[in-house]
């Protein structure tokens, strides 16, 4: 009846009017026993992510479209996987047919499915997922902010500190010059003290992550050298700042080429420009499309031409020993890096990637690790004519015993 009493009732230390409480199951980080999504086996997520995701594919042949831009893996698992047992995976997934096993014998029509958000359910989903997480987060920061009962000895002259979280992080950068970051800006304090305690008591460098025969030898290099900040390329720093949080795209996953901090407004626009011009390349009866830019014609062979003499990247040469499927891969992988303006070699974002790769000598297939994955057998658009032009003749060995392998066949799922 009377909020106020209730309010009231909930303290001590405001702690329960605060608490943020989700419809999704797991938005923390913590290690935690996660269900597979189509089966009883268990992985502990986040750890154990990569495990899962070759779980996934080589038992149930599914690929998870995108997942470094999923908030909580944990939480969109376990929503899937509560739906995933009333209903067949076709309804939601994209299809493929391909004519090899996961583990690349030939047969043909097998079935492989991609799971993304190109069916509005998931689209939805990430996005509150996203949005719970961000709550969550803000939530956890108001919590720290207030809260009273922190109680720490400094990493460097073991003063004792009881109180606010502040305190702590204004005497680190006023008496040691070490800066953390802007205390708005900073979550799960005591998680990031824990750690850049631990990395100085193994003698690592917080800066260059080079080890020390000492603690002297250390603190007069992080001294000498000014390393007396995080790296900012350590994407296991990502997490203790607000700001990795706030868009989808920008995952606290997803490599980041400036300091954590630094670029909170830059590339807002592009993202946007990008999606319109993505868009129209899904159009019909526009032609095939270069690989890079937006020349597109009805004729492969003048791709090809087009894309040798303007971007000098012969993709006959580069993709020459590959198999039919690998190229396949290639195709998804480039088109990927360009929609995200990041560049195909060395996956580094920038504004003009075009000027990038250019500039750099960049218009390079990458080592086969960073676009060998199972998610780049599926294409971003459903109109990739591209791939309908490769070569399948290939006369690399690997695929000398899949006898013909014909033209992918996609299947969107019908909402
Ligand atoms: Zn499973
Ligand atoms: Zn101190
Ligand atoms: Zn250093
Ligand atoms: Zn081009
Ligand atoms: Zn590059």
């Amino acid at each position: 009846m009377n909020s106020t009493e209730k309010c009231k009732v909930s303290l001590p230390a405001n702690e329960d009017c605060i608490t943020y409480k989700s419809q999704f199951v797991g938005l923390d980080d913590k290690p935690h026993d996660t269900k597979c999504l189509l089966c009883d086996t268990k992985f502990v997520l986040p750890d154990n992510e990569k495990d899962f995701l070759t779980h996934l594919f080589k038992e149930h042949r599914l690929v998870i479209g995108d997942v470094w831009n999923i908030a909580s893996l944990k939480s969109y698992v376990h929503y899937w996987g509560v739906k995933l047992k009333e209903e067949p995976l076709v309804k939601y997934c994209t299809t493929l047919l391909m004519n090899c096993t996961p583990d690349g014998k030939p047969s043909e029509n097998e079935k492989y499915f991609l799971l993304s958000d190109c069916i509005s359910e998931d689209k939805v989903l990430r996005d509150e997922i996203h949005k719970a997480k961000l709550e969550w987060v803000l939530s956890e920061q108001a919590r720290e902010r207030t809260d009273t009962g922190f109680k720490r000895g400094c990493i460097f002259c073991r003063m004792e500190f009881s109180g606010l979280r502040i305190t702590y992080v204004k005497h680190l950068a006023q008496k040691h010059n070490l800066y953390l970051g802007k205390p708005d800006n900073l979550v799960f304090i005591d998680e990031f003290l824990d750690k850049i305690q631990t990395t100085i008591e193994n003698l690592i460098c917080i800066f260059c992550e080079k080890l020390f025969k000492d603690r002297t030898a250390l603190k007069e290099h992080m001294r000498k050298k000014l390393h007396k900040r995080i790296n900012p390329t350590n994407t296991e720093y990502d997490k203790f700042y607000v700001n990795n949080y706030l868009e989808p795209g920008k995952s606290w996953k997803h490599r980041q080429s400036n300091c954590n901090e630094n670029n909170e407004v830059e590339d807002q626009n592009s993202e946007n420009e990008d999606e319109d011009t993505w868009s129209d390349w899904n159009d019909e009866g526009i032609g095939i499309l270069c690989l890079f830019c937006s020349y597109s014609d009805k004729h492969f062979h003048q791709v090809l031409i087009h894309m040798k003499t303007e971007h000098n990247f012969d993709f006959k040469i580069a993709s020459k020993d590959l198999t039919f499927y690998q190229k396949v891969k290639v195709v998804n992988y480039v088109r990927r890096q360009i929609h995200l303006q990041t560049c195909v070699f060395c996956e580094t974002k920038v504004e003009n990637i075009l000027q990038h790769m250019k500039e750099e000598n960049h218009f390079k297939i990458p080592p086969q690790k960073t676009w060998d994955q199972p998610v780049y057998y599926f294409p971003m658009s459903e109109n990739e004519s591209f791939l309908y032009n490769l070569d399948t003749s290939s006369t690399s060995d690997e695929e000398s015993d899949i006898e013909n392998p014909t033209e992918l066949v996609y299947e969107k799922p019908k909402e």
